[in-house]
């Protein structure tokens, strides 16, 4: 039997590619190697699946996509922002939009994202094959003539879509196949990097706040003390180092920079100027001069903060505060202000949300996904070299390529 597509790997993209050759009339296998599909679309926006964002194809915006955005125009055109949402309400899964465009199914439930795309695979007729691995991929004549499975069953078809996924989170499947095959067909590898990663930390005092949690930080990266980014976000401690949305955001800029020293600095108090706060400390010392300071910090801080901003001001927790000397209320403001670690390295691609790098997409047609290299290869998602922020981006790039792959592969 020859299919007209064979789709390898069910996760968003694949599902999404094989479903709208399916819905064209294509007769369509989607192979993957997980006893279920999408098993890395479950565990997206911490199992609610923060699915789109509604500024990701938005001309302001899309520059968020790094040097390579314009590829991605085309697709856009085709099944942008507006129509993802449609085409998920339409399989039944009501959105909802948080802060920062952000668009989750109405119920917080990945899963049901994900028997959407499943209802829409049986829609399109499309065969799914679990638990079968893709071992290889044999060309010929510039086309691509069949895979072989583990099994050593070959497999034909007119023509083929990898829809491998990156190298990150392995165990949901993504082990990086397709970037070994692509390479031994000829096609350019970007190099692969953790991107979306947390933070490892040099500094053992990190350990002591693991788990605390905070909203709209201020923070600084200095290089050769010079302030390289600035922002505001929230952020978490672990038990190395740093995660949450605004340090996993910047992880891949912090990643290329650490050929030399790098250092965060966090400002706890970023709402309030240095020189106001000395303000204000200097008035509430005067205030209530016989508090002790522990009980002072405690309505300026997270408990979980009081130790370590005790120890860094080197002021003694039981003394009155109308006895705290300038130097230390100074070395309290630093200890507010620029709580400073410095950077060890990127967690690597176990805990990466994403790989940067990829399938370079000059040898990729933009309007079709069409690989310039072989005329019946397709390729769409993560495995593609292009890659997005934390907020919907990246599982926006899967539908767009993938619903643009599926439509363009040739029956
Ligand atoms: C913890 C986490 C949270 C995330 N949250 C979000 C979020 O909220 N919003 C967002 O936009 N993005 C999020 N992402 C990113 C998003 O999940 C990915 O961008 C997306 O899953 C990529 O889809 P894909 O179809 O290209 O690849 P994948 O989802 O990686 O799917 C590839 C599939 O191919 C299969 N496969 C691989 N090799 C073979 C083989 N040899 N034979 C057969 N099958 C094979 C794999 O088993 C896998 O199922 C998150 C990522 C992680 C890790």
């Amino acid at each position: 039997m020859v299919y007209d597509v064979v789709v390898i790997g069910g996760g968003p993209a694949g599902m999404m590619a094989a479903a709208r050759a399916g819905e064209r009339g294509a007769r369509v296998l989607l192979v993957e190697k997980n006893n279920q599909l999408g098993v890395k679309l479950l565990a997206t926006g911490h199992g609610r699946s923060n699915f789109t964002n509604m500024l990701a194809d938005k001309k302001e915006t899309v520059g968020v996509y790094g040097k390579n955005y314009k590829f991605l125009f085309s697709a856009f055109n085709k099944f942008g922002v507006q129509k993802t949402v449609e085409f998920f309400v339409g399989l039944g899964v009501a959105a909802k939009e948080e802060d920062r465009g952000r668009i989750f199914p109405k119920s917080d439930k990945a899963g049901d994202i994900r028997e959407s795309l499943i209802k829409y695979l049986k829609k399109g007729g499309v065969e799914v094959w679990l638990n079968v691995e893709v071992k290889k991929i044999v060309a010929k004549d510039k086309k691509i003539e069949k895979i072989i499975l583990a099994n050593g069953q070959e497999i034909f078809s007119k023509n083929f879509i990898i829809t491998t996924g990156g190298k990150s989170y392995p165990e949901t499947g993504s082990s990086g196949d397709g970037y070994k095959w692509l390479k031994s067909l000829g096609h350019k590898i970007i190099t692969l990097r953790p991107a979306l990663t947390p933070i490892v930390l040099k500094e053992k005092i990190v350990k002591d706040l693991e788990g605390l949690s905070l909203k709209n930080i201020g923070i600084n990266v200095y290089q050769n003390n010079k302030k390289i980014i600035s922002r505001a976000g929230d952020i978490i401690f672990t038990a190395d180092g740093l995660s949450g949305p605004a340090i996993i955001d910047l992880s891949e800029r912090v990643g290329a920079l650490l050929k030399a020293p790098i250092f965060i600095e966090i400002d706890f108090k970023p709402e309030t100027e240095a020189a106001e706060l000395e303000k204000k400390l200097q008035n509430d010392f005067h205030k209530d001069g016989r508090k002790i300071f522990k009980n002072y910090l405690a309505g300026l801080v997270a408990p979980k903060l009081m130790p370590v901003i005790i120890k860094l001001s080197g002021i003694d927790e039981k003394k009155q505060i109308n006895a705290i000397a300038k130097p230390e209320r100074q070395a309290l403001i630093k200890a507010l202000k620029e709580f400073t670690l410095e950077v060890k390295e990127l967690k690597g691609f176990n805990k990466a949300m994403i790989t940067a790098g990829g399938v370079d997409i000059k040898e990729v047609d933009p309007k079709t996904m069409r690989s310039r290299l072989y005329e019946n290869l397709f390729l769409a998602g993560e495995i593609l070299d292009l890659d997005g922020p934390t907020g919907g981006y990246n599982l926006q790039i899967c539908w767009s390529t993938g619903f643009t792959a599926g439509d363009s592969a040739g029956l």
